[in-house]
């Protein structure tokens, strides 16, 4: 009998083939229904995302330096750089150099093929000529998921003309950040409670990323003052040193950020998600348990870590 795409699954992130993080979060939840919509930057977000973005970096460097490690592509590059643009011929290598490290790549090709195994669709979505993001849904989103991509290009293109130097970075490439309307559909479509969407709304409609507090900052704060009451002995439940501190099932994705620490929204969605995968392998939720640790301790030292990202993004 062949196995379904479940066990293999299951099996090859047990064994650690697959990132657990990844495969738990944006591929079992989505073919569990528990959320619609993952979306997976890549390669940052592939296991070996940082080897990968490293390997780009490098060969674009050769090969703008027309130094490209093979005959043919110093070759090929010589024809491309006198028939381009300077402009386009930097873009021209960046894809290139991306398509040859990062889409044959074994951590590319195990988790698009584990997608595929549990019968979900993977959209592809160029951000930056070395940055994709992976939009995965089950087939009946389709359609849906394909409307909402093309709102957001048609964001892109419109809010990239307003940019000002002095904007943060994410806002150059992620400008559709800034349309209320936009954030509120894709939000509901990755799964994220209300209350909790609008929490980051308000954050990212006023924050300048100086004078203002970001959701990242806002998020970071409210585990710390959590974390206080707990230790002055807040009441409530729990174990006696942890009461009224941050709920680890709240921080059930990474990247996402609860209205409070203990919101009974994304509590809620944190148990489903738990229940759903050990439901399928008691291992399975033992690993999740782990991730929501993880999750909780990054957004409380989210800012760094994220302007850390926000340079990393810079570079490329
Ligand atoms: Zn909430």
């Amino acid at each position: 009998m062949p196995e379904s795409g479940y066990e293999s699954v299951v099996r090859d992130v047990l064994e650690g083939r697959l990132d657990a993080r990844l495969t738990l979060e944006c591929l079992l939840l989505v073919a569990l229904g528990v959320r619609r919509l993952a979306i997976v930057a890549v390669p940052a977000e592939l296991p070996d995302g940082e080897v990968l973005g490293a390997a780009v970096d490098y060969e674009f460097r050769s090969r703008l330096a027309g130094g490209a490690s093979d005959l043919r592509t110093r070759f090929n590059d010589a024809i491309e750089r006198r028939r381009l643009s300077p402009v386009a011929f930097k873009t021209h290598l960046l894809r290139s150099s991306f398509a040859n490290n990062v889409l044959t790549s074994d951590s590319y090709r195990a988790h698009r093929a584990a997608a595929r195994g549990l019968d979900l669709e993977t959209l592809e979505s160029e951000v930056r000529p070395t940055i994709r993001e992976w939009y995965v849904c089950r087939r009946e989103d389709e359609p849906a998921v394909k409307a909402l991509l093309a709102r957001r290009h048609e964001l892109q293109k419109e809010l990239r003309t307003k940019y000002r130097p002095e904007d943060p970075v994410t806002y150059y490439i992620y400008p559709e950040e800034r349309d209320p309307e936009h954030v509120s559909a894709l939000g509901a479509f990755l799964g994220y409670p209300g209350c909790c969407v609008a929490a980051y709304r308000r954050g990212r409609e006023t924050g300048s990323g100086e004078t203002q507090e970001m959701p990242e900052e806002r998020a970071a704060r409210q585990i710390r003052e959590a974390e206080e009451r707990a230790a002055e002995g807040a009441a409530g439940p729990g174990p006696p040193g942890r009461r009224g501190g941050p709920t680890p099932t709240a921080y059930w994705l990474k990247d996402f950020f609860p209205c409070r620490p203990d919101c009974p929204e994304a509590v809620a969605r944190g148990e489903a998600a738990l229940a759903a995968l050990a439901g399928l392998d008691a291992r399975l939720g033992l690993l999740y348990e782990d991730l929501l640790a993880r999750n909780l301790a990054r957004v409380r030292t989210g800012p760094e870590s994220i302007r850390e990202h926000e340079n990393w993004l810079t570079r490329r």
